[in-house]
């Protein structure tokens, strides 16, 4: 056996094509490999699939993995086919998609790579640059959300994050189920759920099926939920009501400091739950409130509301809502103020348990992978990034066997 046949072999080339010509440049650890269709072949129209003649051939190119650390390159005059419908058209060839610079072996590498490393990083590995590194990931990344159903979805997540250093926001959706990113869209508010909603006939949904939104309170998400999704039920993460108590909390610790009163350590040791504190952190935190009684209320509301939250008593926030605005306390009125005017997106909570920390969890991998890639050029990369780590998507990576 030559090495042209012992190369077509290891390629797994079919029949119809051979490889006719093979350079090995051992100080440049690159071997090029030359194909060949077998002299009279006929082949098939790329757009309607007739067996037609060769009109004429173009030469192309391909990255293929390595043989043994040698880059390898496959060079072959493809043919051009005329047919009568469609024109004279470039034939596919059986180990790259049209197009590609890639062969389908080497993008089924990228692909693999690229789900385990930053795309740069992998790009420094193959020793390419990372621009044809993305392109394919878009194509295959694309083809996979594209195909994506989401005719089961009913409960979905909505918040922003930052996209770019400066002031560009995406606003990610996820399905609250399968905690699934379904969409990545530039912008935020009311448009980006309007996105969404004319995204899902795509993917073989209704914005009518949607029943519960959950969100954070932030007014053009909920505008824009109410008008895209007329039969979902509005419901705010637990995590953002807390985080606004706690903030009430601090408020009124920096009043009274303001006011001369001696806080000195007891940041830490009033926020935070008690089971969080060490035991020096709750003897301060007793003494503080002893000492000062708006701080001991403060306290005790916040406790409070997270006791409330955890039951599913509408008379409870109603009576919490109320004690907040006899508290004398400004900063817990106005947080009864906002309880008040979203009471029943707060009680769509307690009823459901439905909460947006997977959102937590998923931008912490998306700001992870845009670090890791040290800067993201445009959106269209950090998105094709977020959906390959958590989309959910069933990527098509191609038949390694035969090409
Ligand atoms: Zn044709």
């Amino acid at each position: 056996m030559n090495a042209n046949t012992l190369f077509g072999k290891a390629l797994g080339l079919g029949s119809g094509w051979k490889v006719v010509n093979s350079e090995m440049d051992v100080e440049g650890r690159h071997l090029s490999l030359w194909l060949d269709f077998e002299a009279g072949s006929r082949f098939e129209c790329s757009k309607c699939n007739e067996w037609r003649a060769v009109h004429d051939t173009v030469e192309k190119k391909w990255r293929h993995l390595n043989f043994w650390q040698h880059e390898t390159t496959l060079i072959a005059r493809v043919p051009r086919t005329k047919c009568e419908k469609d024109g004279v058209l470039v034939a596919d060839v059986p180990w790259a998609r049209n197009g590609s610079g890639f062969t389908l072996m080497m993008e089924a590498m990228i692909l693999l790579l690229c789900q385990q490393m930053p795309v740069s990083d992998a790009a420094k590995h193959l020793g390419e640059h990372d621009t044809r590194l993305w392109r394919v990931l878009d194509h295959y990344v694309s083809e996979a959300h594209e195909a994506k159903d989401w005719s089961k979805i009913t409960q979905i997540m909505v918040d922003e994050t930052s996209a770019q250093r400066g002031h560009r926001y995406v606003t990610n959706v996820l399905d609250a189920e399968t905690k699934d990113l379904l969409l990545m869209v530039e912008g935020r508010g009311a448009e980006a759920i309007a996105a969404f909603a004319s995204e899902m006939p795509k993917h073989g949904a209704t914005p009518q099926q949607i029943t519960e939104v959950i969100m954070d309170m932030s007014g053009p998400f909920m505008s824009g939920a109410k008008t895209a999704f007329p039969k979902a039920r509005i419901v705010f993460d637990h995590f953002h009501i807390m985080k606004l108590a706690g903030t009430a909390l601090d408020d009124v610790r920096k009043e009274l400091r303001a006011a001369g009163a001696d806080l000195s350590g007891g940041l830490w040791a009033l926020r935070g739950n008690q089971w969080t504190r060490t035991e020096e952190q709750l003897k301060l935190r007793n003494k503080h409130c002893k000492t000062y009684p708006q701080l001991g209320r403060a306290m005790a509301l916040r406790e409070c509301l997270q006791d409330v939250l955890s039951d599913k008593n509408r008379e409870s926030l109603k009576w919490w809502i109320n004690w907040a605005a006899h508290s004398r306390l400004e900063p817990f009125k106005k947080l009864g103020r906002t309880l008040k005017s979203h009471f029943e997106g707060v009680f769509a909570f307690m009823e459901t348990r439905l909460t947006n920390a997977a959102m937590e969890a998923i931008n912490g991998v998306i700001q992870l992978s845009k670090r890791a890639a040290r800067g993201f050029r445009n959106i269209k990369y950090f998105r094709i990034a977020a959906y390959l780590k958590v989309g959910g998507l069933k990527i098509a990576v191609p038949h390694v066997l035969p090409i």
